[in-house]
């Protein structure tokens, strides 16, 4: 068997790979389109089609595809052969410039949210040749990013490389203020943690809940759950080992570098890391990740689930979004330096993210919301729906200490001043224990803890990055302008203190007294995805988003109704799951059961005159009541979600949903969970918490 580094990235078209294939000159243009965007002139795209094609040849391909990443969510391929006519009559592969570099699939079946009027369906995808193309299957897939005829983006790819290039250029302008010349370019950063459920494949199938919504609508409480607290960090089962082990071969292979993996809280819960890279590669290979672990887990006779809130009673599952934003030439600008000059410059870019924010809580914490997120947010489990910062007490004197102008440390007689002194030395331990921050600062990086499990990082980097950037820029604008730098610099930085301390806590997040200050402090609290979502049109955020170029008027518009339109047709999928569930599944059940008991009952009773049939009677008379209850409830909630069908706007359903829908949908569920308690298990028509928690 070939050792790791040597079958490692051996299905992408690496840097290794093209250093390989393409000539010197070819070679050398292609870095510097990677690596500063210059633009690429078609004969170098010529000589890396041909050079792509070859090696994926030599790699048993047959086919490519441009692949994208259209507001569903996932990803999307449409595969075209390389096969051509050969004028001999046979056949030959052919692969143009032309073909890799612009594709132009039927974008009408994408949601545009508006976008893309039908008569002018077809959108285009161009090639994004900083993220590597890679093979899967016997499928060249190339990363390309999707517009429409006009130039709007219908895609997460296109605004998340517009967010770095914003981030890129105000970062320059502060480092170039510090006297930095050497850096070319300034990028953001992401290694996410990517947590995961694994049941039996066959106990899946036979709940229609999972297979449609990836989630239980119905399930009380197993006897045992995460309360022992023996699952996380513990040893890990030879069947999840094995499927470990093959779901890291196929990552190593498309050169994505999982590194970490461990059993999680909940039972049946585990979690993958990779090794951090640039956030658009990091993004498109989260993306693949969580393909191949689905896919790998049918291998092993298993389903892995990416919803946010498989279970009820247990832990849900999220991504934690380590940030960091670092130079070409290797210095991460989130780490405390060495010299005053380097610690200055450190203080500048944290209190950009301080400011970014607390400026734009709404845009981060919208960035995070789906219908299956708002199972966890606020959940005593997950960080709340508030977004506050966490910097651990040390960073918190210090920022004090310079806010106020006073000494950091009761035994220093001197003041601080920035860009002269040394940085108090604070230890990176103390920084990270906090566990229940949505944003915390770990000692060289931000650990945004707000995503759901199943959603692409794409929205939270673009909103971090845009949000980052703009903070950047105002700092950049006074400084160029700055009769007196260092003055000017340590007022700025006092001042970004004093406006935005407000969104830093270094207390329990999951502490209801914590919403109570948070909302003395001014914060916002959006609990669920309808709260959230239309802020992406409020005015600042508009203005914020369009002056740095990261989306247009009107594709913010189209995410809107795209974002609240997915949120509606989640819950509505859930909903009538849930009734079709009670109707056809629950109630029978309940009915046979109750009959059994009757029949066994009367059956005792022509036997024995005398017996009192107690259990019989009282249970018989709970299933009754309960059985009522339940068809009483499953029309209440269809006749919430038929409610919906008056309104056409998405808005308007979306609260509706929220208000209506949803609170039917848990009364209906807490009548059946208690009735699966009373129901004999041969009974219950589907497999129950217990068995699906520890079924692997
Ligand atoms: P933990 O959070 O479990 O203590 P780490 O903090 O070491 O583990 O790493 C968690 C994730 O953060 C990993 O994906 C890692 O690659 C990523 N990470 C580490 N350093 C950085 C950085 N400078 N920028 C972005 N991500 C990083
Ligand atoms: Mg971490």
């Amino acid at each position: 068997m070939k050792s790791v580094p040597e079958y490692f990235g051996s299905m992408v078209f690496d840097d290794k790979c093209m250093k390989a294939t393409l000539s010197a000159d070819v070679y050398k243009s292609l870095r510097k389109t990677i690596d500063e965007g210059a633009q690429l002139d078609e004969g170098v795209a010529n000589a890396v089609a041909a050079a792509m094609k070859d090696w994926a040849l030599s790699k048993g391909a047959t086919h490519y595809t441009h692949w994208f990443q259209p507001l569903t969510g996932i990803t999307a391929e449409k595969h075209d052969g390389f096969i051509a006519p050969s004028p001999d009559g046979g056949a030959i592969m052919e692969f143009s410039s032309k073909e890799l570099v612009k594709g132009e699939p039927d974008a009408s079946s994408f949601p545009s949210g508006g976008l893309r009027a039908t008569f002018e369906a077809r959108g285009y995808t161009a090639w994004d040749p900083t993220s590597p193309a890679f093979i899967k299957g016997n499928t060249l897939c190339i990363p390309t990013a999707f517009c429409s005829y006009c130039g709007e983006a219908l895609d997460k790819k296109t605004p998340l490389l517009r967010s770095a290039a914003a981030l890129n250029a105000q970062a320059l302008r502060i480092l170039r203020l510090f006297g930095n010349t050497e850096a070319k370019c300034v990028r953001a950063y992401v290694g996410p943690e990517q947590e995961y459920f694994l049941i039996d494949k066959e106990l899946f199938d036979q709940r229609y809940d999972l297979r449609f919504t990836g989630r239980t609508l119905f399930g009380a409480r197993s006897p045992k759950g995460q309360e022992m607290e023996d699952h996380y960090f513990g040893v890990i089962k030879p069947r999840v080992a094995s499927y470990m082990q093959d779901l890291n071969r196929e990552l190593w292979k498309l050169g994505i570098l999982a590194k970490t993996e461990h059993n999680e809280v909940a039972p049946a819960q585990h979690e993958l890391a990779p090794i951090f890279t640039t956030v658009n590669v990091a993004t498109d290979n989260n993306q693949l990740t969580m393909e191949i672990m689905q896919k790998v887990a049918l291998k092993h006779g298993m389903v892995c689930l990416l919803h946010e809130k498989p279970f009820a009673g247990v832990n849900g599952s999220g991504k934690h979004n380590n940030w960091s934003i670092g130079t070409d030439t290797g210095a991460n600008l989130l780490s405390p330096g060495k010299t005053p000059y380097e610690n200055a410059q450190f203080l500048l870019f944290l209190c950009a993210v301080i400011k970014a924010v607390d400026d734009y809580q709404d845009l981060l914490r919208l960035s995070v919301s789906t219908a299956g997120n708002d199972h966890r947010l606020g959940a005593n489990e997950a960080p709340p729906a508030v977004m506050s910062i966490f910097v651990g007490d040390e960073l918190s004197g210090i920022l004090d200490a310079i806010e106020k102008n006073k000494p950091y440390q009761e035994s220093r007689d001197t003041l601080m001043k920035l860009g002269v002194d040394v940085l108090p030395k604070f230890s990176r331990d103390t920084t990270d224990r906090n566990r229940t921050s949505p944003f915390a600062f770990t000692g060289n990086k931000f650990e945004f803890r707000m995503l759901g499990s199943s959603d692409s990082i794409a929205c939270a980097n673009i909103m971090l990055n845009s949000a980052v950037a703009e903070s950047l820029r105002i700092y950049a604008d006074r400084l160029e302008r700055a009769e007196d730098f260092e003055t000017t610099l340590h007022e700025m930085i006092r001042k970004t203190i004093k406006n935005h301390k407000r969104i830093i806590f270094n207390g329990n997040g999951y502490d209801d007294a914590w919403i109570e200050e948070a909302q003395k402090r001014g914060l916002s609290n959006y609990p669920t995805t309808p709260d959230a979502m239309p802020h992406l049109l409020d005015e600042k955020n508009v203005r914020m988003l369009t002056s740095h170029g990261v989306f247009s008027k009107a594709e913010l518009e189209s995410r809107t109704e795209i974002m609240l339109d997915n949120y509606c047709k989640s819950v509505r999928i859930e909903a009538d799951t849930m009734s079709f569930m009670a109707r056809t599944q629950i109630e029978p059940a309940v009915a046979s059961y109750s009959r059994e008991l009757a029949e066994t009952c009367s059956a005792k009773k022509g036997v024995c005159p005398a017996s009192a049939c107690a259990y019989e009677t009282k249970v018989v008379m709970r299933l009754s009541e309960l059985l009522d209850e339940i068809e009483r409830r499953t029309d209440d909630l269809d006749a919430a979600v038929s409610a919906l069908d008056g309104s056409s706007d998405v808005i308007a359903q979306s609260t509706m949903i929220r208000d209506s829908v949803i609170p039917a949908m848990s009364d209906l569920r807490s009548v059946c969970d208690e009735a699966e308690t009373v129901v004999s298990k041969k009974f219950w028509p589907f497999p129950v918490y217990g068995d699906l928690l520890f079924s692997v």
